[in-house]
């Protein structure tokens, strides 16, 4: 009897990385004997087979259009050996053999408009979420925040000053794709989602938006005669986790959808175990172009951590040390109603915060 014919495994997900790293760096995988950190922007690794490589870090505004990447990929053959990579903060790598092609690549980049840096102890590049050029509902542009903070630390990017790495980040809805971050900066809707009950019918898939609602605040409802949703607005809690199922129930609002700041968050086990973010301060305006309000805090936090925290302390650990009181005395940032959670499941997370114990 014949064997039955094996169906062969569907291969999807990340390709293998192997056939595009430089060449040095697929010899030497996994093999490498000790690294340091020549200048800002630069590491240097030392392989046991004796090979050294020299990578050049510089930041990027991550959205890019096909001229800066023709731009950087012709930087890449001209003066780095053809071969480049991305971190996960959008910084580019680009390798080389030798010390002596170390100067001409840092001068090409900079020359060109990309910032040497973002290594070690320094202010790394924003990570940021896609903002209106990729997503469906976002609440402000994650990427324009990230450039307007980036012209005001740069030379934090190009220096490795800080007490620690510092990581930031840029979300542009409370539910999705931000992640945790030294310091993040995450929009915060702060009136329940406006109903066009015109659309709820035709568009809304009603038992699943039903089901979406964290704090079962949506309801089946006959409206005009039609059926929609209503929201209890006393239960909202203005997640915005109702829209992105069910666009006309619209959360986004030039006024009442805001800007948060949160510190503190850490997903490595480096040093101490991972940490989750705090709200530091709410409310501030969603204020395009250049989102001053939201620069102003971010760089006093930096400032009071570069000179309060010891070395190699994380803005968690500081925090931490310090406690969150002397926290926002030495930051100058108002304590207010609005950083403690009051949600009514609140009662088993409170005893986790921060903010209140009892
Ligand atoms: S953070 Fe939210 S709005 Fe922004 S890209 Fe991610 S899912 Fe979309
Ligand atoms: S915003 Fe959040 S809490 Fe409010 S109705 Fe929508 S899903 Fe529920």
């Amino acid at each position: 009897m014949s064997q039955p014919q094996m169906r062969r495994a569907i291969e999807s997900g990340v390709p293998d990385n192997k056939q595009f790293l430089h060449p040095l760096l697929a010899k030497n995988y996994g093999n490498w004997k000790w690294h340091d950190r020549p200048r800002p922007g630069v590491l240097h690794h030392v392989a046991n087979s004796g090979d050294e490589v020299w990578t050049v870090r510089a930041g990027t505004q991550r959205q890019m259009d096909v001229h800066t990447i023709r731009k950087l990929c012709d930087i890449a053959d001209r003066y780095a050996e053809g071969h480049v990579r991305f971190t996960i903060r959008s910084n580019i790598e680009f390798m080389v053999s030798s010390q002596a092609k170390v100067g001409p690549l840092v001068e090409a980049l900079e020359s060109s408009g990309f910032p040497v840096g973002g290594t070690g102890n320094s202010v790394s590049m924003i990570a940021h979420t896609q903002g209106w050029l990729h997503c469906d509902i976002p609440g402000t542009d994650a990427s324009g925040a990230v450039k307007a903070l980036m012209d005001e630390l740069i030379v934090e990017f190009r220096r490795e000053e800080m007490p620690n790495r510092v990581h930031l980040s840029t979300s542009c809805c409370e539910i999705n794709c931000g992640g945790q971050a030294d310091i993040a900066i995450i929009v915060q809707h702060t009136k329940p989602p406006k109903i066009n009950h015109d659309l709820v019918a035709n568009v809304c898939e009603r038992p699943a938006v039903v089901a979406r609602c964290p704090v079962a605040a949506i309801r089946p409802a006959l409206v005009n005669g039609k059926p929609s949703l209503e929201v209890d607005e006393k239960k909202c809690i203005c997640c915005g986790a109702c829209y992105p199922p069910c666009p006309p129930m619209q959360i986004n609002d030039p006024e009442h959808s805001k800007l948060a700041i949160w510190v503190g968050g850490k997903n490595s086990n480096a040093r101490a175990k991972p940490t989750f973010m705090k709200m530091v301060a709410s409310g501030l305006p969603n204020n395009p172009p250049r989102w001053p309000e939201v620069t102003v805090v971010v760089k006093k936090i930096l400032a009071v951590y570069k000179e309060d925290a010891r070395p190699w302390e994380r803005l968690s650990d500081w925090v931490e040390r310090i406690g969150w009181p002397r926290f926002f005395e030495k930051t100058d940032l108002p304590f207010t109603k609005y950083l403690i959670d009051d949600w009514r499941g609140a009662r088993a997370n409170l005893n986790a915060s921060t903010h209140i114990r009892f």
